[in-house]
């Protein structure tokens, strides 16, 4: 291994703490793998009121913590705990007002209005923290509009650039979802204690408000895209979010490294949620997976009809759009659909009627839920996932390794991980899935019924389910990129 490092991570989820989409995911695995590695890795996230208490076993690291910035110090504690199964420290950034709620951002679909003042202290309490531990870390990694004030306070804000504490510290961002920017009242800045100087258009002004997300893309050492086609994509005109051009003028350090999964969860052979285990060299158990799925959900168990999975945010931008548009095509099919998630109400009574329609073809599941997540996976034959975009996507991922076949648009992630299925490339073993182009309607149904037309040829049928499951998407990877991309920017300070 290279130079055992000291990095920091800095997240507003991680599993198995608390977790709204695939960045706590993420959270959850590639510190754990850099830790594996050698390197010095440490975690820090917001303690909310929903992470389980009980199930962790948290201690109070310091008490106390004034953080002083903007003129008014704030008051919060830190408690600390390993990353379960490992050494790993965790800490966890305690602060009642802001954290102890309901929800991690918002709630009934509406953002909590102080998400600045929230993450503003997030940020800066992180920092100090780490000079209350007396750590200095070579990199703070930060993902995500809620971290990305730190890179502006390393490089600007007088209370941390002046002090000799943090000098040395590089930054490194990570995209995760450019849609998502934190932008704010631009008098957010000098509540702070930032100066003026940093809301600049070269800086985190974004249209008039201060951009937490810009400020990362802008102040940040190095930038991560989760996918190499999403980091290409997002420098396209209309494909960034109105990021496009920072993102460009930033191109030479923007990477792209794809997800991986973690596999110690996600697999069909020790995963407790499944009903029957089973593997790539013995593949029957996801049969009786099937049966219990369709049983528990009231569709009838039938096992030649094909299942087709999805789980997902419930927002158009994951294609539901296409999906309830297409719903009549997707009635007359031979075939069943089981969709788990939450989001837009209007896209939740659209699938809902559908299921009142046709109860015997569709299974419409409103909430979270995590082991439903496992078992849908296991027991769907196919997966769907028709985004509009899509920065990595992970559960087409959980679904390959589970011999769940993806039917997905090819965009970000999804074109990085899923290879187009065909007679010629199904039997070269390359093959795993299905892909479609355009963001049509059209278009994603040619492709679901490509994907019915093969199910029909069990021969072919269990060799994509080979190449699928044959798949390495393990973290191993992509966590020696991120440690070369550390050492390279650690190197460059050093020359
Ligand atoms: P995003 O982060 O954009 O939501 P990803 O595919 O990267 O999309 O990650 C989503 C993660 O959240 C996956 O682990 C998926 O299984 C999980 N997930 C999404 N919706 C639900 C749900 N309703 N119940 C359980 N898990 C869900």
């Amino acid at each position: 291994m290279s130079t055992s490092r000291r990095i920091l991570f800095v997240a507003s989820e991680a599993v198995p703490f608390c977790k709204t989409g695939g960045l706590a995911d993420v959270m959850g695995s590639l510190p754990k793998v850099l830790w594996q590695m050698g390197h010095d890795v440490r975690v820090v996230i917001p303690r909310y009121q929903k992470i389980d208490q009980g199930r962790f076993r948290f201690l109070p690291l310091m008490p106390e913590m004034n953080v002083l910035y903007g003129g008014v110090t704030f008051h919060g504690s830190v408690l600390r705990c390993s990353y379960p199964g490992t050494e790993m420290p965790v800490y966890l950034i305690d602060q009642p007002e802001f954290f102890g709620r309901e929800e991690l951002y918002g709630a009934s679909n509406k953002d909590y209005l102080d998400n600045n003042r929230r993450f503003a202290f997030f940020n800066m309490a992180t920092l100090w923290l780490l000079k209350g531990l007396d750590w200095q870390p070579d990199i703070i990694h930060c993902n995500d509009w809620q971290t990305g004030l730190v890179p502006a306070l390393l490089a600007a804000h007088p209370i941390v650039s002046e002090d000799p504490f943090y000098q040395d510290i590089k930054s490194v961002f990570s995209i995760h979802n450019l849609a998502y920017q934190g932008n704010f009242d631009k008098f957010t800045i000098p509540e702070i204690g930032l100066p003026w100087e940093v809301f600049t258009e070269k800086g985190l002004e974004f249209y008039g408000k201060a951009s937490f997300l810009k400020s990362g893309l802008m102040f940040s050492d190095k930038l991560i895209a989760v996918s190499p086609t999403y980091a290409e994509e997002i420098q396209v005109d209309g494909q960034g979010a109105g990021m496009e051009g920072s993102l460009r003028l930033r191109s030479e350090d923007l990477h792209g490294i794809l997800n991986g999964i973690d596999t110690s969860v996600w697999s069909p052979s020790e995963d407790a949620n499944l009903h029957a285990s089973y593997s790539r060299g013995s593949i029957a158990g996801k049969a009786k997976c099937k049966a219990d799925l369709q049983k528990n959900l009231g569709l009838p168990v039938k096992k030649d009809v094909p299942l087709i999975g999805m789980i997902s945010r419930l927002i158009e931008a994951k294609g539901f759009d296409l999906v309830v548009d297409a719903l009549d095509e997707l009635e007359e099919l031979d075939a069943q659909f089981v969709i788990l998630g939450s989001g837009d109400t209007e896209i939740e009574s659209k699938l809902f009627n559908a299921a009142r329609r046709n109860p015997e073809k569709f299974a419409v599941h409103i909430g979270y839920d995590d082991p439903l997540s496992h078992r849908i996976i296991g027991g769907a034959d196919m997966f769907l996932m028709p985004s509009f975009y899509e920065p990595c996507g992970l559960t087409q991922m959980y679904a390959m390794r589970y011999g769940t076949i993806p039917i997905v648009r090819r965009t970000g992630g999804l074109s990085d991980s899923v290879f187009q299925a065909d007679k010629l490339s199904i039997e070269s073993g390359k093959g795993t899935g299905y892909l479609f182009e355009s963001y049509t309607k059209e278009e994603m149904l040619k492709s679901i019924y490509e994907a019915l037309t093969c199910y029909q040829d069990s021969k072919s049928w269990k060799q994509l389910q080979q190449n699928a499951m044959d798949k390495d998407f393990s973290w191993i990877k992509s966590a020696k990129e991120y440690s070369r991309l550390y050492e390279e920017l650690l190197l460059e300070d050093e020359v």
